[in-house]
C-alpha cells in the first residue's frame, strides 16, 4: 500500500529542516573558529605594534586561517613575516581558547574515579603540537613552577617538543591501589594514578603521540637533623639500624612529592559551592589565565600553579595502611622562616621535628609514621603578607588577644589554607584511622574527621619546646580553638601575653 501523499511530504519537510538545522551549526561552528582567528588577529597587530615601540623580540600571533612559522624581530617589517618563516621551529599560532566540539578537538577520556585505569584515561595538560586538541586538563604540570617552565622555553634553553624519558624513574616502592583511589568523593584535589602515569599510559604516548607526565613521585632517602641528633645524645632516641640508622641521627624515609590535580566539580562540592562558581573565580582571580575553564565546561580537572606537597614516611610504607598497626602523622603547613630558618616567632619548626620525632619513634614500635608537608607558606597568604604582618605586630603591641586581628586587617581573612582538600593525600596512602595525630589544629582535625578518617588522639607541642617569642601565635590559636591539653586562656589573660618588640630583638 502506498503511502499518503501528506506523510511524505511531510516526512520531507523534516529531513529538509534536519538539514538546514545540520547547515546552521556548521556555519556556527566555522562562525566561532573564524571569531577566533580575528581575535588572534587583533591580538596579532597590537603586539606586533607594541613591539616595535618597545624594541622588544616577539612570536607573531597570527589569524587562525593563515598559520605562519615566522620569528619576529623588531626590524622586522610585518609584510615581511611569511619570507621569514622557515626559521621559527614551533608554530606561532596561538591558541586563545577551545570550545567543546569545535573542529579536531578530541579530548582523550577522563572518568574521574574509574576503577579501571585505561577507562579512568590519563591527565594530559600539554599544550604541545600533538597533544594540544587531547587535551583533558586545563593548566600545566608542575604547579608555581610551570612558569619557569615557560621562561625557559621562552629563552631557547629548553626546546618545546623534549620528550621526557622517564627510564628508572619508576617509584621506588609500590603503593595500592586502595578502594580510595576510585572513589570520586575521596580524592578530588591529585591524581591517584599520577606515579604510575607514563607507564600505565605509555601506548598513548608512543602511538598518540600524546604528551603525559607523572605528577606524583616515589623515591628513598636519608635525612640528618640537628635536633634528632641531639635526641640520640640525651637517650631519647635510639638507634635500631633500620629506621634510625645510626649513633648520629640519621633516618630513613621514603619521600612522595605530590603536585596537585583538581577535579573541579569535586573541588567545587568540597567547599559547598556550584562548579560555575569555582571556575569563574579561578579565571578572574588569576589575571584571566585560564580562559578555558570558562569556555570548555567539558573539561573537569584543572592543574593549578600552586605548590604541592611531601609525604615522609617512616618505616615500612606498606604500613601505612594496615589498621592492625598504629599510625602518628603530622601535617605540617610550610612555614620558611622557623621550618629551615629557625625564627623563634612561631612554633613551626619544634612542632615539626616534634613531629618527625614522634613518626619515628611509633615506625620504630612497628607501626608506621607519616609527616606530610604542604606548600602552603604564612597560612597559604604568603611571606610578603606575613612579614606585614610581623611589623604591625611588632610595632603596636604584639599581643595574643590581637594576633588574628593583625592578619585579618591586612589579607582580610586570617587563614587561607582551607584544609579541605587535605585528606586527598591520606585517601591516597590508604590510611584509614589515625591514632596519634601530632597537631593542634582544629581546622586540620575536623577537615579529616569529615573525611571519615577517625583521630584517636591529638597530641599537642610539649610546653618545653615552644620558644618565648612564639607564645603569642600559640596562645592565640589555642584561645581561637586550637586543641590543648592545657588551659585556654580568658580575654584578658590573653591580651596579658606579649612578644618580644624590635628592640629586644635588635640587642
Ligand atoms: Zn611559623
Amino acid at each position: 500500500m502506498a503511502e499518503t501523499p501528506d506523510n511524505s511530504v511531510l516526512l520531507a519537510r523534516i529531513l529538509e529542516t534536519l538539514g538546514q538545522i545540520q547547515g546552521d551549526n556548521k556555519v556556527f561552528a566555522a562562525s566561532i573558529d573564524a571569531m577566533n582567528g580575528r581575535l588572534n588577529a587583533l591580538a596579532d597587530v597590537k603586539k606586533l605594534k607594541d613591539a616595535v615601540k618597545v624594541d622588544t623580540p616577539l612570536r607573531p600571533v597570527t589569524p587562525a586561517s593563515k598559520p605562519v612559522d615566522a620569528p619576529f624581530s623588531p626590524t622586522t617589517d610585518i609584510k615581511d613575516e611569511d619570507s621569514a618563516a622557515s626559521k621559527r621551529p614551533a608554530t606561532s599560532r596561538i591558541i586563545l581558547t577551545t570550545y567543546p566540539g569545535q573542529s579536531g578537538i578530541d579530548p582523550i577520556i577522563m572518568n574521574w574515579g574509574h576503577e579501571d585505569p585505561m577507562q579512568r584515561g590519563p591527565v594530559v595538560v600539554s599544550r604541545a603540537g600533538s597533544t594540544v586538541r587531547r587535551r583533558n586538563a586545563i593548566g600545566a604540570h608542575g604547579g608555581s613552577y610551570s612558569i619557569y617552565h615557560a621562561l625557559a622555553v621562552a629563552i631557547n634553553e629548553l626546546k618545546v617538543d623534549h620528550k621526557p624519558d622517564f627510564t628508572n624513574t619508576e617509584p621506588a616502592v609500590s603503593l595500592g591501589p586502595f578502594p580510595q583511589w576510585s572513589d570520586p568523593k575521596k580524592i578530588v584535589a591529585m591524581d591517584p594514578l599520577g606515579h604510575l602515569a607514563p607507564w600505565l599510559y605509555k601506548d598513548y604516548i608512543g602511538k598518540e603521540d600524546v604528551e603525559i607526565r607523572p605528577t606524583i613521585a616515589i623515591t628513598k632517602a636519608h635525612m640528618k637533623l640537628p635536633e634528632l641528633e641531639q635526641s640520640m645524645k640525651e637517650g631519647r632516641l635510639k638507634v635500631d639500624g633500620k629506621i634510625c640508622l645510626n649513633e648520629s641521627g640519621e633516618l630513613a624515609v621514603t619521600k612522595f612529592a605530590v603536585e596537585p590535580v583538581w577535579y573541579l566539580p569535586g573541588v567545587a562540592e568540597r567547599f559547598g559551592i556550584d562548579e560555575g562558581t569555582l571556575r569563574r573565580s579561578l579565571f578572574e582571580n588569576t589575571g584571566g589565565s585560564y580562559p578555558e575553564l570558562i569556555t570548555r565546561g567539558d573539561i573537569k580537572l584543572f592543574l593549578p600553579p600552586i605548590g604541592g606537597l611531601t609525604v615522609y614516611c617512616f618505616g615500612d610504607p606498606a604500613k601505612m595502611s594496615d589498621p592492625n598497626v598504629k599510625l602518628a602523622l603530622r601535617v605540617h603547613d610550610e612555614c620558611n622562616g622557623s621550618d629551615v630558618f629557625g625564627s623563634d616567632i612561631c612554633t613551626c619548626r619544634p612542632y615539626l621535628i616534634f613531629g618527625i620525632e614522634e613518626a619515628v619513634k611509633e615506625a620504630q614500635r612497628g607501626g608506621s609514621g607519616v609527616v606530610v608537608y604542604f606548600r602552603k607558606e604564612g597560612r597559604a597568604l604568603g611571606e610578603v603578607t606575613k612579614y606585614l604582618v610581623y611589623n604591625a605586630r611588632k610595632r603596636g603591641i604584639d599581643r595574643a588577644s590581637d594576633y588574628f586581628m593583625r592578619t585579618e586587617n591586612i589579607a582580610g581573612v586570617k587563614d587561607m589554607r582551607f584544609q579541605a582538600l587535605m585528606p586527598d593525600v591520606l585517601h591516597w596512602l590508604g590510611i584509614t584511622k589515625i591514632d596519634r595525630m601530632l597537631s593542634m589544629s582544629n581546622m586540620k582535625h575536623d577537615a579529616i574527621v569529615s573525611q571519615g578518617i577517625p583521630i584517636h588522639e591529638r597530641i599537642p607541642i610539649p610546653e618545653e619546646l615552644i620558644p618565648a617569642d612564639s607564645r603569642v601565635e600559640i596562645d592565640a590559636k589555642i584561645h581561637a580553638g586550637y586543641f590543648t591539653t592545657g588551659k585556654v586562656m580568658t580575654m584578658e589573660e590573653l591580651s596579658a601575653v606579649q612578644g618580644r618588640a624590635w628592640d629586644d630583638v635588635d640587642h
